[in-house]
């Protein structure tokens, strides 16, 4: 993936836990959020956060492309078959995708999405993953491990299904020494 460095996706966990003086202080044209993220502000702090970044002009809230919708719901279904990601979450991951720029983000499950399907993230402040992780469900009553599954019941035999990990890999370690 190209990456254009100069513009971010901005998450709701950045409006409402930055200090955004420190955000400002990377060279960044343009911070892209979506409406969904927008609504979820209500706090004080975020919506400030919000007001300045559209009195410098640098805020362009758009609306994720349906097409990309999908596509990223399909990937996200390979590392997470029943994600706990919200509507919010997956807008984010879009818009992200379909303007091929990297996301700013606390949220360590977002983190750990964006990095299984190719996006690239940062963070200014807070925990950064460290590894990848898969989740696979595995059924409670006959135990089976399955990679896919349209719901939290099992498909087989009706159980209740577990997320599980599965695979880890350390490729972001590696790469960050
Ligand atoms: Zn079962």
């Amino acid at each position: 993936m190209v990456t254009n460095i100069i513009s971010f996706v901005l998450d709701t966990t950045v409006f409402i836990r930055l200090d955004f003086p420190r955000i400002l202080e990377l060279s960044v044209s343009t911070f892209y959020t979506t409406n969904s993220v927008i609504l979820e502000l209500k706090d004080f702090r975020s919506r400030s956060n919000r007001d300045i970044l559209i009195q410098i002009n640098k805020l362009v809230i758009e609306e994720p492309n349906p097409i990309y919708f999908k596509e990223v719901i399909a990937k996200i279904r390979h590392f997470d078959p029943v994600t706990s990601l919200s509507r919010t979450d997956i807008d984010v991951l879009t818009l992200a995708y379909q303007k091929k720029v990297a996301i700013i983000t606390n949220d360590l499950n977002l983190q750990n999405i964006a990095a299984n399907i190719g996006i690239p993230f940062f963070i200014v402040t807070g925990k950064r993953i460290k590894q990848k992780i898969r989740w696979k469900l595995r059924c409670l009553s006959c135990n089976k491990i399955l990679s896919q599954a349209d719901s939290l019941k099992c498909p087989l035999c009706g159980g209740n299904l577990k997320k599980i990990r599965t695979s880890i890999n350390n490729e972001l370690k590696r790469k960050s020494k």
